[in-house]
């Protein structure tokens, strides 16, 4: 929702009548300098939206900022033309909302086009948040990321690495949208205030690292040549796509790290197909290239990467895992009731490379339980046991 500024007003003063956190309306005025703002200008307060309201017989601006829980100034603010002594009925005025309910529905087929219309919804009522493009598909989609906070514990999620663990979005977008949620209502999460977190923490979320192939298992095969004929011919000719985990090339993307990657082409001699090939060499493929240089330009402090299915957490690598791992991941078990597992035989994985590399803590969290792709109707509880995860990812 947007204001304007009149003389006397300060960042602190719409903090105060609004009752929003003063660093989230800052953070989403990133182009205005608190201390200087002008008269006119425009500023966004962050988890509001202004409705409009056509006045009734006997309405005063006084009675219906009171119905609503606000100030009288609250409505000259978004109203900065409006003389409350000549209102007449039938006339709109703009009225601040607080958006205290979901903007993303997460039960649903969540495909690419579903997850970018919720992104700049969210963008939209929550301006201090970011979405760069962490790169671009196979197919040209581009990969956003969504960075949340201000602190030095740089934390990453990410999801939809295969195609038919497409779940792993809806479930995180849901995370996300319940964070901001809990900023701007000052409203706790299982008891934690997200405040603290957001001083303390940048998470950098990345919800649909494969897009392509996420659409690939929820609408079909790409309408554009040659992609089309090529994706069908690799799925052996049939257009049921709901075992393909890879890329629209038949790569697979959490194969293609370069972390022992020549063990894991190994372990899996096949071509390019629905799910296990490593592809050609290591990061041949654009989306895997993009998740290796968003990693090294945020330099993370901890990843942790959503899979389905098992309800297990992977936490080792070559036993090259930093101390403070263990703890992390007991947290994580305890939290959520799934399994910490150090290792299995795999390789070249995300977070494979990311302790390969970095040693610092990675996971791989396998959600929910079944043949992927799981149902919806296991969505609510697949939350909230990711939930208690995605809260310890940030505060341990
Ligand atoms: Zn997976």
């Amino acid at each position: 929702m947007d204001v304007f500024v009149r003389r006397g007003d300060t960042l602190w003063y719409y903090s105060q009548i609004f009752n929003i956190n003063l660093q989230l309306i800052m953070d989403s005025n990133r182009d205005i300098q608190a201390g200087s703002i002008s008269i006119g200008q425009r500023v966004r307060v962050p988890g509001f939206v202004a409705v409009d309201y056509r006045i009734n017989p006997g309405d005063t601006l006084w009675s219906i900022a009171a119905r609503r829980n606000l100030s009288q100034d609250a409505l000259f603010l978004v109203n900065p033309n409006i003389d409350p002594n000549r209102l007449q009925i039938g006339q709109t005025v703009k009225i601040p909302q607080r958006i205290t309910w979901r903007l993303v529905q997460g039960k649903q087929e969540y495909d690419y086009s579903t997850m970018m219309t919720d992104l700049a919804r969210l963008e939209r009522v929550y301006p201090f948040i970011r979405t760069p493009s962490a790169g671009n598909s196979v197919l040209g989609n581009n990969i956003p990321e969504v960075l949340i906070g201000n602190g030095q514990k740089r934390v990453h999620y990410n999801g939809s690495f295969h195609a038919n663990e497409w779940i792993t979005t809806p479930v995180i977008m849901t995370f996300l949208n319940d964070y901001l949620l809990s900023l701007t209502n000052n409203s706790p999460i299982r008891g934690l205030s997200m405040h603290p977190l957001y001083g303390e923490t940048t998470l950098s979320i990345v919800p649909m690292v494969n897009p392509d192939g996420v659409n690939l298992v929820l609408n079909g095969p790409p309408p554009n040549e040659p992609h089309r004929s090529r994706v069908v011919e690799l799925n052996s000719g049939s257009t049921d796509f709901t075992g393909w985990k890879a890329n629209i090339r038949g790569v697979d993307l959490n194969d293609q790290f370069p972390a022992r990657w020549e063990l894991e082409k190994e372990r899996n001699q096949v071509g390019p197909g629905p799910r296990d090939y490593v592809g050609e060499r290591p990061l041949s493929e654009p989306e895997a290239i993009a998740m290796a240089e968003l990693t090294r330009r945020r330099d993370f402090s901890r990843v942790l990467a959503f899979h389905t299915q098992g309800e297990v957490i992977y936490w080792g690598f070559e036993n090259l895992e930093p101390p403070e791992a263990e703890p992390m991941v007991q947290e994580f078990g305890r939290v959520s009731g799934y399994e910490p597992v150090k290792t299995i035989e795999s390789y070249a994985g995300y977070k494979d490379w990311f302790i390969q590399d970095w040693r610092r803590p990675g996971f791989t969290v396998e959600l929910g339980f079944g043949v992927n792709p799981l149902p919806l109707s296991q969505f609510d509880e697949i939350y909230q046991e990711s939930l208690g995860i995605f809260l310890a990812g940030l505060y341990m």
